[in-house]
């Protein structure tokens, strides 16, 4: 049993309809018709199976997948391991709610959390269903430990969309739009953009963001910093080296708790375990969710044993945070990272997908940034000449991509990243027909 096993459908992109199909056409009526119409769709096809690089859809299509549900099938969509462990446990037992009798699967997966992520010191780990709730929790953890009240996020962060992460999440449309009042005692701190903040080292960007926060905020009053080590939706923005060292020290003389939320870059994403491990940082309070449980929902808060210790007991909790099934998948998914070598292969598709987009930007101008570690890499699209932002055509090659059956994803603060996630079950020569799609589809844009 190995990850490379996806012999059940065909590793190879092939179009048998125009996209979307008749049946995909015939399902998005129905959809319209019964769902809420602000639950968008990216690509307008409906999903039968999936598997290492592909996603079949109802009339047969094979399309390339490069953004894994959004960082979530990071060890595939139907990974051998993650199959087989959830198919034991669903015959074991469903559900008992972990706070009434607990199971043996949520303490594994808490030992197996506290062992990986960075830092050796004791550590304690709580677990949730979503990335947002796990947010959440970590802020409430926090705020408990410090009895302080204000949280400082990032400019084009985006941690969720419940309340107190629509508050924390930078961008308005369409996560925020009308969805207010939003909850209090949430401040945004400036980030550090290298393509855009004019070479500002990551020192000084430090600087500059905790000059305003100490300014404006206080750190006597802050309980918490979160910020992602490298920006999701805000637009794959990896802050200059030094940036995060220096919060990660500022948070520690002020004993304010330094939170990484690596719900989209963690485990195995960016080509390290988590990205906090590349330049050693070690965050009071980890948020992982996504790539945890190869596509069931889980989500954690792992951290210092002290600060997760501070809420009373019956303080954390809910009906499904560690439900046995999503248990049962995340250690599937952490056995088939460690042993299968995903860390580096992540890397491996790194290095492949950066030298190609590298190309592709010494040959078009409006290929603006190509930046990201691992499988989870971007590029800014900007008009030619300058770095004026280009969403529309970031969305029309997004959508030309579409129409060859090439899964891609937009992200940004100005709509105009194309983002790359693919799952890091997909083969060299999957991920070459990707880029090649895309190459022809942005020299055929005007
Ligand atoms: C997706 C995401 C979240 C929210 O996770 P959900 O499971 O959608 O609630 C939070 N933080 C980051 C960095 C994310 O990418």
């Amino acid at each position: 049993m190995t990850l490379t096993d996806v012999s059940h459908v065909t590793q190879r992109r092939l179009l048998v309809t125009d996209l979307p199909g008749p049946r995909s056409r015939a399902l998005m009526e129905r959809k319209l018709a019964a769902v809420a119409s602000g639950v968008g769709t990216t690509m307008p096809v409906f999903a039968a199976r999936a598997a290492g690089g592909i996603v079949v859809d109802v009339d047969g299509n094979h399309l390339v997948d490069l953004g894994s549900g959004i960082a979530v099938t990071t060890v595939g969509a139907s990974a051998p391991r993650v199959v087989e462990a959830v198919r034991a446990q669903v015959a074991a037992f469903t559900h008992t709610c972990f706070m009434v009798t607990p199971y043996d699967g949520y303490v594994e997966v808490a030992e197996a959390l506290n062992r990986l992520t960075p830092g050796d010191h004791e550590k304690r780990t709580a677990l949730f269903n979503s990335g947002a709730e796990a947010v959440e929790n970590a802020v409430k953890i926090a705020r408990v430990h410090t009895g302080r009240d204000a949280v400082v996020v990032f400019d084009h962060a985006y941690h969720g969309r419940t309340n107190l992460t629509m508050a924390m999440t930078a961008k308005n449309m369409p996560y925020k739009h009308g969805f207010g009042p939003f909850a209090p005692e949430v401040y945004r701190a400036p980030l550090s953009y290298p393509y855009r903040d004019g070479d500002l080292d990551g020192a000084a960007a430090a600087a500059r963001a905790l000059d305003l926060v100490d300014k404006q905020v206080g750190a006597d009053n802050l309980a918490a910093l979160v910020i992602e080590p490298i920006q999701g939706e805000g637009g794959f923005i990896e802050p200059a080296p030094g940036f995060l060292p220096a919060l990660a020290a500022w948070c520690r003389e002020h004993s304010v708790v330094f939170v990484a939320d690596e719900v989209q870059t963690g485990f195995a994403r960016t080509g390290d375990l988590f990205a906090c491990d590349r330049e050693g940082v070690v965050p009071d309070l980890i948020v992982t969710a996504k790539g945890i449980a190869g596509g069931l929902p889980l989500s954690a808060v792992t951290g210092r044993a002290e600060i997760m210790d501070s809420p009373h007991v019956g303080g954390l909790g809910g009906t499904y945070g560690g439900n046995p099934l999503a248990c049962a998948a995340a250690l599937a998914a952490i056995e088939t990272i460690e042993t299968d070598g995903l860390v580096g292969r992540a890397r491996e598709i790194g290095a492949l997908m950066l030298e190609r987009l590298r190309s592709l930007q010494a040959r078009d101008p409006r290929v603006g940034d190509v930046r990201g570690r691992g499988a989870m890499v971007a590029v800014e699209l900007v008009e030619a000449g300058g770095r004026t932002p280009d969403a529309a055509l970031a969305k029309a090659l997004a959508s030309a991509a579409h129409q060859e059956g090439v899964i891609v994803l937009t992200c940004g603060t100005y709509g105009n990243v194309l983002r790359f996630l693919p799952p890091l079950a997909i083969s060299d020569e999957l991920l070459h027909d990707g880029l090649d799609v895309l190459e022809t589809a942005l020299g055929s844009l005007p």
